[in-house]
């Protein structure tokens, strides 16, 4: 259990900013393959169980949420990288969580230029996110990929869990390589001891725009049979890319059937949307709950305000008029 929990191959996914070629021709998902162009394909998200029962499952496509946070946000390639995995793990692991209310925040702090990044999800696989420094350019890495590591250095991984408990559930462990699937492999493995494979990736065009973006998370259940658990070594050691199965025609519903076999049972589908949930009203709450002082310095200073939600890049803003009627 422990290769599986520690990585291995299986925590080598977070890459996928180049189509190296397919060394997937020979795989039985040839015969499942629907063949779909690409521009049929909407963001979709997958949950399931495989293997007898024995494998939980969640698998997303998310070209459309990850390019779209690209827009809003002008992510330089490394940063888009960076924020679509963490927003397409995102919104599998918002959809582990049991209650509508419950809310995920996955935190990356590095010290390297791009510093970090947050992203948080709900129950209904939405998710919003932002990069400290989205602007971040680095040489290739050794392998010609995208450096999202190099990018992120040294640091720390926080997942916040808020399930309406008077506090929230905080894990954190070490970053292991700042490519994020393997840093939350690491996580799974460390602090919910949960035996888990992370696969995510990002494939850019020659524009930069997205192209393909998805991914998986593969957990094994407290009775997993060791023969259960060598077959998904060896199948998740074939795969180094995710996004090389989307560039050569394999729909997100083929690639569960290609890394679980046919059986795979698919239990859920839901559409995973990048949505932020500020609205004029919660930031007329935040602004009342700067407390009357506040607002009456501002009221003084005789100028509107402008709030702005780094999330959505969208501006509020509040007139001297509409300040006094808050401190009615
Ligand atoms: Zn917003």
């Amino acid at each position: 259990m422990t290769a599986l929990s520690q990585g291995g191959a299986c925590g080598t996914h977070g890459v996928g900013t180049e189509n190296d070629g397919s060394p997937y021709g020979e795989q039985p998902g040839e015969k499942i393959r629907t063949k779909m162009m690409k521009e049929e394909w909407k963001d979709e998200l997958l949950t399931g169980m495989a293997a007898g029962n024995e494998v939980r499952f969640f698998a997303a496509y998310t070209r459309e949420l990850v390019e779209e946070a690209r827009q809003i946000h002008g992510t330089s390639p490394i940063a888009t990288a960076a924020l679509g995995r963490t927003l397409t793990a995102g919104a599998m692991m918002g959809a582990m969580c049991k209650n509508d209310s419950d809310v995920l925040t996955l935190q990356f702090a590095g010290d390297g230029p791009m510093k970090g990044l947050t992203v948080t999800a709900n129950a209904a696989a939405e998710v919003k996110g932002l990069v400290r420094e989205p602007g971040v350019i680095l040489p290739a890495n050794a392998v010609g990929h995208l450096n999202v590591g190099g990018a992120m250095g040294h640091g720390v991984l926080r997942v916040i869990k808020d399930i309406g408990l008077k506090d929230p559930y905080v894990g954190q462990t070490e970053l292991v390589s700042g490519e994020i699937a393997e840093d939350l492999t690491y996580y799974f493995a460390a602090s919910e001891q949960i035996p888990t494979s992370v696969g995510l990736g990002v494939l850019l065009n020659k524009e930069n725009y997205v192209e393909h973006a998805g991914g998986f998370i593969i957990q094994l259940l407290p009775f997993a049979k060791e023969q259960t658990i060598r077959w998904l070594e060896e199948v998740l050691a074939g795969v180094h890319s995710v996004t090389e199965y989307f560039a050569d025609g394999y729909s997100i519903e083929d690639l569960v059937h290609v890394l679980l076999g046919a059986d795979a049972v698919i239990e859920r589908r839901m559409e995973p949307k990048y949505k932020c949930d500020c609205s004029r009203s919660r930031v007329e709450k935040a602004l009342i709950s700067l407390g009357r002082k506040e607002l009456e310095s501002m009221i003084l200073d005789g100028e509107p305000v402008k709030l702005h939600c780094d999330f959505c890049n969208k501006d509020y803003e509040f007139s001297v008029d509409e300040l006094k009627a808050l401190v009615k």
